[in-house]
């Protein structure tokens, strides 16, 4: 029956979406050549065995990685991968299944560290320098819009700031808090003016070992902020009390553990204690949760 055939290619099609092209896509976005990563689809597509292996010894072939061509390359790379129906569901509306307000920082992966880009529409994810959640309307701090968007207009819960280790924006600001002369055109100052605010209080409640090295001030204050941006979204009347708020510091400088690239938990709904955390997070996951402030 023709009907039957349809629900059995729909099916079909979600089964490759879950499995068959996931780890060539992930590939292609981790940068490897267009040829071991077309390998790795085919053999991901069809063994799903050695996909690894098969393109560990390939010189990456991204021959012209910046400009126009490198940017046509790994979109053609891209959208090849993509397996078929990947878009099916999501053609004329989003249900996404969290929204992030993450740091702009290239070292940053927002879709990839929640392997977001394996599902179309699963992660909203406004970014901007310092991760902060708000924005200035009229001299008052509110949500920021595009959070706040997937939040009002698209119900999403749960809501997630991450910060990340070895913070520039976070940086600068603790040496304008500190007193250092920073020189930014008036759209960078204002997007550090808040992060500013926040440090200048962290150092005024002696939250933070400044005797530390400063890459370790730097770190301890990057974890202050992700708990300052929950803490406003938890004040805030904009924000429904059921929206599930979790607070990460994603580590790549294994700055909390010696996993680099993982999410670390810093913040549940406003909760910061590492001990109660531990209790909260799933079970194996009581490594994700550690703090650097004291
Ligand atoms: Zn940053």
């Amino acid at each position: 029956m023709p009907e039957d055939d349809d629900r059995e290619r729909a099916c079909d099609r979600r089964a490759v979406l879950k499995a068959g092209g996931a780890g060539a896509t992930m590939l292609g976005i981790m940068g490897y050549g267009p040829e071991a990563v077309a390998a790795a689809g085919d053999a991901d597509r069809s063994a799903r065995s050695s996909s690894a292996e098969s393109v560990e010894d390939s010189e990456s072939t991204l021959a012209s990685d910046s400009g126009l061509d490198g940017l046509l390359e790994r979109n053609r790379i891209w959208s090849s991968l993509l397996p078929e129906g990947y878009f099916e569901d999501v053609q004329e509306s989003q249900a996404p299944t969290a929204v992030s307000m993450c740091c702009s920082d290239s070292r940053v992966s927002q879709e990839g560290m929640f392997l977001a880009p394996l599902e179309a529409a699963y992660l909203f994810k406004p970014s901007n320098i310092g991760n902060k959640v708000t924005t200035t309307v009229d001299g008052e701090r509110v949500v920021d819009g595009s959070f706040l968007y997937a939040l009002e207009n698209l119900g999403v819960s749960p809501a997630v700031v991450v910060g990340h280790t070895g913070c520039g924006a976070i940086t600068a600001a603790y040496e304008i808090a500190t007193g250092t002369d920073v020189e930014a055109p008036p759209g960078i100052s204002q997007e550090l003016e808040p992060l500013v605010e926040i440090v200048e209080e962290a150092l005024a409640r002696d939250a933070i070992d400044t005797a530390a090295e400063e890459s370790a001030v730097i770190n301890q204050l990057v974890e202050y902020n992700v708990d300052a941006q929950i803490e406003f979204l938890r004040e805030s009347e904009e924000v429904a009390d059921e929206t599930e708020l979790y607070g990460f510091v994603y580590d790549f400088q294994r700055a909390y553990s010696d996993v680099a690239g993982r999410t670390v938990v810093v913040n549940i709904d406003g909760e910061t204690d590492p001990a109660a955390l531990r209790e909260t997070v799933p079970e194996n996951y009581e490594p994700f949760v550690e703090s650097l402030l004291r």
